[in-house]
């Protein structure tokens, strides 16, 4: 039991799943990912397992057969998961931002048809509102929605970066509506589209090319998604609601910040791991490497970065938990706990000397994983924005 990132005042529930959650990372996921990740298989014995665990469905209400958990209780479910994987954090991350979104936006007949099913696991989220052109400047989308006659609307335009885009089958993707708004961001809207797995095109004007081949964060699926002519129903709008997808879409995104945080702090944890192993195994100059103090003060700074990204993540949690705005404590946690890992990664393969280089261990991984979660939910830049301008705000003179 690792003595970093721990969390204090946790129920006997919390502290009796994380165990379980533990165990099953260091029996099932920690021996498995080096293979599954350079052969970039899809890890569908972990998903099942994870299914039967209840771990899709740990923020759903229980009156939806999901275990009502909290926030806090999901992003410490995903550290423990991401210390074993990152890319199996982020197959249930997509499905946790839409479960909520549902949970928060969508009408009663939305919830009822979807999220029981998304407990378990059946149905499963993905999130879309990147573009080629676009990514940080969502107000700037340009695939659209024209509503006809009938009140259904036809979906043209392509969309890029969905991660589980071909193994999720409900996406809730961000498009361009005409509400006749004056403020770009009011002229967009949140559609749940549900479709078959797979590539190709799966349903009628709607195809998912293909997995997008990238440098880590292999085994899940991140691909494109183009529509052309695709036929949505005005009851596929969520909440109903027409206009309201950027706002809708950006409160997923605040949460889904806390979830990046999560991870990059499970993957600095393993980081961190490796290292304080390595150093007390590996001799140089008659003595393990620990016991030189330029490394012994390495694994010193590792720790404490570990240590101050993982209580940041505890407090953006335990904010939104309590009903707070945490967007600026979110912003920061995600930026901060990032930033951090990318820096504990590099460290860690330091001290791994040429072995760090070799893909037999498993630093080479994480050094691989780790910069996406600088770019995911928001770039470092972006979170800079949100947090200097809400401070701003309130320190105004
Ligand atoms: C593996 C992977 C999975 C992803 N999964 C998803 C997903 O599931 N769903 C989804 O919708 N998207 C997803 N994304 C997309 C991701 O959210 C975007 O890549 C990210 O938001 C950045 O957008 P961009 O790539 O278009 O970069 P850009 O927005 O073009 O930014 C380029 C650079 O400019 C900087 N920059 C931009 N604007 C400003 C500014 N105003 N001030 C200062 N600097 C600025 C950025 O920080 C960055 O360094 C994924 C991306 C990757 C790589």
């Amino acid at each position: 039991m690792t003595r970093l990132a721990q969390t204090l005042g946790l129920s006997e529930f919390q502290t009796e799943i994380l165990a379980t959650v533990r165990r099953f990372v260091d029996k099932e996921i920690i021996p498995t990912a080096q293979e599954l990740e350079h052969a970039d298989t899809y890890p569908q014995a972990i998903v099942d397992q994870m299914k039967e665990m209840g771990l899709f469905g740990l923020m759903i209400p229980e009156e939806y057969g999901g275990l009502g958990e909290s926030l806090l209780t999901y992003a410490l479910c995903v550290e423990e998961l991401a210390r074993g994987w990152m890319s199996v954090s982020g197959v249930i991350n997509t499905h946790f931002i839409v479960a909520y979104m549902l949970r928060q936006h969508g009408t009663d007949a939305q919830k009822q048809r979807y999220l029981p099913r998304m407990a378990i696991g059946e149905t499963r989220g993905a999130f879309s509102m990147s573009e080629p052109e676009l990514g940080s400047d969502v107000a700037a989308i340009r695939s659209r929605a024209v509503r006809k006659a009938d009140g259904s609307y036809t979906l043209d335009g392509q969309k890029m970066w969905l991660t589980n885009g071909g193994s999720s089958t409900l996406v809730a993707v961000l498009v361009r509506t005409d509400e006749g708004a004056d403020k770009p961001h009011r002229n967009l809207t949140a559609f749940l589209i549900e479709k078959p797995t797979g590539f190709g095109e799966v349903a009628p004007g709607l195809t998912i090319p293909g997995k997008i081949d990238k440098l880590g964060y292999k085994g899940i699926d991140t691909t494109e998604l183009i529509f052309d002519g695709y036929v949505a129903q005005a009851d596929d709008v969520l909440g109903e609601a027409p206009g309201q997808g950027f706002f809708q879409m950006m409160d997923g995104i605040e949460v889904g910040r806390v979830n990046v945080s999560a991870r990059a702090c499970g993957v600095g944890i393993r980081a961190f791991e490796l290292a304080v192993r390595y150093a007390q195994q590996r001799e140089t100059f008659g003595k393990p490497i620990a016991d030189h103090q330029a490394i012994a003060f390495q694994l010193a700074e590792m720790a404490t970065k570990v240590e101050a990204a993982h209580l940041m993540m505890v407090n953006a949690a335990r904010l939104k938990d309590s009903g707070e705005r945490n967007d600026v404590a979110a912003g920061m946690a995600k930026y901060l706990a990032s930033e951090f890992c990318a820096e504990v990664t590099q460290q860690s393969f330091r001290i791994h000397g040429g072995y760090g280089y070799s893909k037999e261990y498993e630093i080479e991984r994480l050094m691989r994983d780790a910069p996406f979660l600088l770019i995911g939910e928001g770039t470092s830049e972006i979170q800079k924005n949100i947090i200097s301008k809400r401070l701003l705000a309130d320190y105004r003179i």
